[in-house]
């Protein structure tokens, strides 16, 4: 045997059915971002290791250790995009900054040398939305109701928001220094990671998941105290608007987020079970000032990232295979060779007109009751079978596979039923006495337009052949 191959650690391949709630989750989102006014913008995959250092900070877990470096032809060192955020500012100032704001969206894959755990990849999904260009609350508003509306239209009710403000540059200094002056005192307490984020980024602190630096930190003066007048009128501005529309929320002094570029409003969706430690399902936050730092000029901004891996894992537990998974409308099964060429023509023609249909295609070509398996096991909801008495055009022959109903109709029936229009057949079944095939025939068609759709392509290709 030729060696196997795995794929690369920290990496998945994402099958069926996961596949699907990702689709699912890109489906919706795409759906509410186009009702938001949010468009799509697509970003390469590869950008300048240094946009990462100047905007996350050089002292993040993200660009001193999780970076995936790619060194280019010319000794210039690209990486693969740990988040958005930066790409799509960088993206703005380039293409888009003269035509003033921008409401846009991204979907992709993002890239962290991280340590791989349930609900944490080294390559890993976001959906993300970024409001360029607006300083008022309104849009800060607008972007949790977003997520809001999302997290309910996918039936996920309880995940609770966590609210923040850091403050601006401005203000966040007096913070920062009574921070440093609060953990200077409590030093000993701490991780040596710490001690050391102490010099370099002391909000970072915050973020530390030890618990003895839990400890220390759960007292630590709170940013909300040392808010400007423009910051805590921007917070108290936001929070109205969010009580206004009975958003609820939990206001959070210790959430910082781990990233340099945050000003003001910061925010997190979490689950309140089911992903282990990685119980942040959304994470996002306002970056005044990080437009003017890439360059561009001062514009203020606001946006989230939504982790694909972790939604999909919580929808999981709420949607079985069985739902995802939906099986053909119907499974053609035939007898013969004939009835084979008969069954691979309509299957064409069945597909053309928007219907899921499938038959067995392999060769030998399988028996009978091998093809009722099939269409049992890929939970067809019919399977319509192609005989000799149906090419004949003596007999139509559906079975129903969920209640194990046999429908069947003779020619003279089925041109008839065929040949009904669907909204005049709606019209006609309300009025009494209107008989055009059996009663179980008419309910299923009732519930099924694909299968009078079925019915008129059948008749269409057995008349064909018979021409
Ligand atoms: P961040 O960009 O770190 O603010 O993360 C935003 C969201 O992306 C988090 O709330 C997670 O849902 C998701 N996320 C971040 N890192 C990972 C990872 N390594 N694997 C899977 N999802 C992640």
């Amino acid at each position: 045997m030729n060696k196997k191959y795995q794929v690369v650690k920290g990496f998945r391949d994402i099958f069926p059915p996961e596949s699907f709630l990702f689709w699912q989750a890109e489906k919706l989102a795409r759906e509410i971002f186009a009702r938001f006014g949010y468009a799509e913008i697509l970003l390469p995959v590869l950008e300048s290791q240094e946009l990462f250092s100047r905007s996350i900070g050089a002292d993040t877990d993200i660009v001193a250790k999780e970076m995936f470096v790619v060194p280019d032809k010319k000794g210039q060192n690209l990486v693969l995009r740990p988040e958005a955020t930066a790409s799509v500012v960088r993206a703005y100032v380039e293409g888009l900054a003269q035509k003033g704001s921008a409401k846009l969206f991204y979907y992709g894959p993002m890239f962290r040398y991280e340590r791989p755990q349930k609900g944490r990849y080294r390559q890993f999904w976001q959906i993300g939305a970024e409001a360029i260009g607006y300083a008022g609350p309104g849009v800060d508003a607008e972007l949790l109701l977003l997520l809001d509306l999302f997290f309910k239209d996918l039936g996920l009710k309880d995940i609770s928001i966590r609210l923040n403000s850091l403050g601006c540059k401005i203000c966040r200094p007096a913070y920062r220094e009574a921070l440093v002056k609060y953990l200077k005192s409590n030093e000993s307490a701490l991780c040596e990671e710490c001690k050391r984020r102490l010099e370099t980024n002391p909000l970072r602190v915050l973020d530390c998941k030890n618990e003895a630096c839990k400890a220390v930190t759960k007292n630590a003066p709170s940013p909300s105290a040392f808010l400007c007048p423009d910051c805590a009128t921007h917070f108290a501005g936001l929070r109205k608007l969010l009580d206004r529309q009975k958003l609820v929320y939990q206001l959070d002094d210790q959430l910082v987020r781990g990233l340099d570029y945050y000003t003001r409003t910061v925010f997190e969706f979490q689950a309140p079970t089911g992903l282990g430690a990685q119980n942040a399902v959304v994470g996002g936050g306002r970056y005044d000032d990080l437009v003017e730092e890439l360059g561009g000029n001062p514009t203020p901004a606001i946006g989230f990232a939504l982790g694909v891996e972790r939604l999909a894992l919580l929808l999981s537990e709420k949607i079985s295979e069985a739902e995802l998974l939906a099986g053909p409308e119907a499974f053609l099964v035939f007898s013969g060779e004939k009835a084979y060429a008969f069954a691979f023509k309509l299957l064409f023609a069945l597909r053309a007109a928007g219907l899921f249909a499938d038959m067995a295609l392999d060769e030998p070509l399988r028996s009978l009751r091998s093809q009722l398996k099939l269409a049992d096991k890929l939970k067809s909801k019919a399977a319509l079978i192609v005989g000799e008495d149906e090419l004949s055009g003596k007999i139509f022959n559906l079975k129903l596979l969920g209640s194990g109903k046999e429908l069947k109709l003779d020619h003279e029936t089925l041109q008839r039923v065929a040949k009904v229009d669907w909204e005049e057949m709606k019209s006609h079944l309300s009025q009494p006495g209107f008989v055009y095939a059996g009663k179980e025939y008419e309910q299923a068609l009732v519930q099924n337009q694909g299968l009078l759709k079925l019915l008129k392509i059948y008749l269409h290709e057995l008349e064909r052949q018979e021409e």
